[in-house]
């Protein structure tokens, strides 16, 4: 029986297989390799998925899902001919769609399979990517970030020596940006950034928009079949224009046309708010990364990838046009067919060894003194860590005669525990004694499949662990009443304390957006300014204006854009090794 490889994607989905000493693309039935992530219900109840689903979202919009992706591991409800499907559900439709076309393209039944996520999915989101796997009677043998894919695949074809690679996965509905190190067998994701709203989905609204804007249409005031052919329309021309100089839209609405000609120049335009946020993506990639040794080579993969103007940009940002991938939307599903490969143990794999980084930083919610009301987060892996990472410390504890540690597990980055997603919680018992004698040890550990086992045992001898199951997938009505009666609760900041909520928001998003010393530097200023509440009015002011004193420092220094040339790029130069050829 064999293992496949499927790439689940927002817009589109593949599925490979390994045999024969080569990665192998699965076509359905219409003979494509690529599957339309779209899903319809029909009159009699069956479900249609693929190209035939994509193109009733024009003609039966209200019985037609896609880029539902976008919303895996949220509570969002789709409505399907008057019945509701979550995002799981439609994607395990998709996913049973995939396996038919293997069973008949393979014959034989496929019941095992890796599948590809964005590499910034949290715990959420791959949770519910098993679970739709679930849904769709299918074991999941690893979960593997889509960047990884596409490295694989990109090292297996290239035959290249070591070499640092930055992966830019610009697909239909996300963009996943990240740091390979290639190492003599080992394939190492040293950084990842991502944004999993943003994509060619993105491009084509913007031109819906613009069309509007300049027909004196209202966008909201069109018709759903009217809207849906709009986007068709836009996402058309925007591919025609890969190959074309111009390309024409139009619209009949009753007796009248409207029509818009599309140019490399105005879609340039039109990108740009996408763009920008492209930027900001890929400098937070190259913050993150482990080691700063120059790109060697920077390789677009995903459907969006091809857009020239998407090149253009990117030309302009490094200096030079990166490379666009043979095949930018099978690589992902090829090297995920490799990662098959390697799972059902092909002799020709073996050496080849993945690892992988956490996308998200995993702690728990602590305070440092029993006055400190709010508790913060101490964090014991922090975002792109190796995997599998395992990671210990101490905590103390803060009254005389405490007799519990109760550990509250969180993922996220933001400073305060209550802005992070809570995983479980963990509780063990000390001896009695002075405050700060009394402490336990708290063990982290996080593997490459993404599952999360914490221990924490006490000075006493109390030992606890467990596994993280994800508590949030499975929301019941009365829990989601009391999440939304939290956000009622929440009250409005008084108009005196502006100044003082903007400096220390700006510290909370500094936090989110730093790691390692500088994260520290920023907490330990979150930590103060919050103490602050006690002076008399004068100290506080003359706190608050050192504080931000401080805070322009930090930001100055973190903000040090990566991409203006000192400091990160270093002696980048992604055509180092090509340049010779090219003459
Ligand atoms: P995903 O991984 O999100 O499922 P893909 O990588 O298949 O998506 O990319 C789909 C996106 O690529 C869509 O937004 C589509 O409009 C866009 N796309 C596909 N082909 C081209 C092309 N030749 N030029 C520009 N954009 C394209
Ligand atoms: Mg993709």
């Amino acid at each position: 029986m064999s293992i496949i490889g499927i790439d689940l994607g927002t817009t589109n989905s593949l599925a490979c297989v390994y045999r024969e000493g080569r990665a192998e693309l699965i076509p359905n039935e219409l003979g494509e390799y690529k599957t339309s992530s779209a899903v319809s219900l029909l009159k009699d109840g069956s479900v249609l998925v693929g190209a035939a689903a994509k193109e009733r979202l024009i003609t039966h919009p209200e019985s037609t899902a896609a880029s539902f992706k976008v919303w895996m591991g949220t509570e969002k409800a789709f409505s399907l001919g008057g019945r509701t499907f979550k995002p799981e559900e439609l994607s395990a439709l998709v996913l049973r769609q995939l396996l038919e076309d293997a069973r008949r393209y393979l014959g034989e039944p496929v019941e095992e399979a890796v599948i590809s996520v964005p590499a910034y999915f949290n715990d959420d989101q791959r949770c519910a990517t098993k679970l739709a796997a679930q849904l769709a009677g299918l074991t999941v043998k690893r979960l593997i970030n889509e960047p990884s894919a596409a490295a694989l695949c990109h090292r297996q074809g290239a035959q290249t020596g070591d070499c640092q690679l930055m992966i830019v996965d610009f697909g239909g509905g996300t963009l996943d940006v990240s740091v390979v190190d290639c190492f003599e067998n080992i394939i190492e994701i040293t950084a990842i950034a991502g944004n999993n709203r943003l994509g060619g989905d993105d491009i084509d609204r913007a031109i819906a928009a613009h069309f509007c804007r300049e027909n004196g249409l209202s966008e909201h005031r069109l018709d759903p079949v009217a809207l849906a052919s709009l986007y068709r329309q836009a996402e058309t021309a925007k591919i025609a224009l890969s190959g074309a100089p111009a390309a024409a839209m139009a619209l009949q609405l009753e007796d009248r046309q409207f029509s818009l000609v599309l140019t490399p120049p105005l879609l340039r335009q039109l990108c740009q708010p996408v763009f920008q946020q492209v930027r900001a993506v890929i400098s937070r990639a190259l913050k993150d990364r482990a080691r700063t040794a120059s790109i060697d080579d920077v390789i677009l993969v995903g459907g969006s990838a091809q857009l020239p103007v998407f090149g253009d940009f990117l030309e302009e940002l490094f200096g030079r046009r990166p490379k666009v991938a043979a095949k930018p939307d099978e690589i992902v599903a090829l090297g995920v067919g490799l990662c098959a490969g390697i799972k059902a143990r092909d002799e020709e794999l073996q050496d080849l060894v993945m690892t992988d980084v956490c996308p998200f930083s995993l702690g728990v919610a602590t305070c440092n003194s029993i006055y400190d009301k709010t508790p913060h987060m101490s964090f014991l892996i922090s975002r792109s860590s190796m995997l599998p990472a395992v990671h210990r410390d101490n905590f103390y504890t803060l009254w005389d005669n405490q007799r519990a540690l109760r550990f509250e597990i969180y993922q996220g980055e933001g400073y305060f525990a209550s802005e992070n997603l809570k995983l479980g919680e963990l509780e063990v018992q000390v001896p009695p004694g002075p405050a700060g004698e009394q402490y336990a040890t708290v063990t982290f550990t996080y593997d490459i499949d993404g599952i999360l086992h914490v221990s924490a045992k006490s000075s006493g001898g109390d030992y606890r662990e467990r596994l993280i199951l994800n508590p949030h997938l499975h929301l019941t009505p009365e829990e989601q009443h009391r999440a939304l009666e939290r956000i009622g609760q929440i009250q409005l900041a008084a108009q005196g304390s502006q100044q003082e909520q903007f400096l220390l928001d700006k510290a909370l998003s500094l936090y989110q957006q730093s790691l390692g010393p500088w994260r520290d530097a920023i907490g330990g200023l979150i930590y103060y300014l919050q103490s602050l509440g006690d002076y008399s009015s004068t100290a506080r002011r003359r706190a608050w204006a050192a504080a931000q004193e401080r805070l322009e420092q930090i930001e100055a220094q973190l903000q040090a854009d990566p991409l203006s040339g000192d400091g990160f790029w270093g002696d980048f130069d992604p055509y180092e090794d090509t340049e010779d050829e090219e003459d």
